[in-house]
């Protein structure tokens, strides 16, 4: 497969995501920094991370010029003890999902 901008070879790495045992394909350009996710295997992915107990309707709010922002309600920050200036990794396995892991240990 080769990059959709500058036609160089893309590299096939798998990516590891937070509470799921599979692991998704993804599509890197070494050159670039395209990336895409093999759908099949993001697909297993995120029907893996499904079954999570906990889930949240939230409006998206906007920040700045080109920026948006979510809130975490008072149960989520409670619940998780999070704090202002924490680090999250955030991943987006397909179109429809963002996932947010904490860099604290738990
Ligand atoms: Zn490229």
């Amino acid at each position: 497969m080769e990059c959709k901008n500058c036609k160089t070879k893309l590299k096939e790495i798998k990516v590891k995501v937070y509470g799921a045992k599979n692991k998704v394909l993804s599509y890197q350009c070494p050159k670039c920094h395209y990336f895409e996710f093999e759908p099949e295997s993001s697909k297993k992915v995120v029907e893996e991370l499904r079954e999570t107990p906990l889930k949240i309707k939230q409006s998206i709010i906007k920040l700045s010029q080109d920026r948006l922002g979510i809130y975490f309600n008072a149960n989520i920050v409670r619940s998780l003890g999070l704090k202002k200036g924490e680090e999250v990794l955030l991943s987006v396995p397909d179109k429809k999902h963002i996932l947010l892991e904490l860099q604290k240990e738990n």
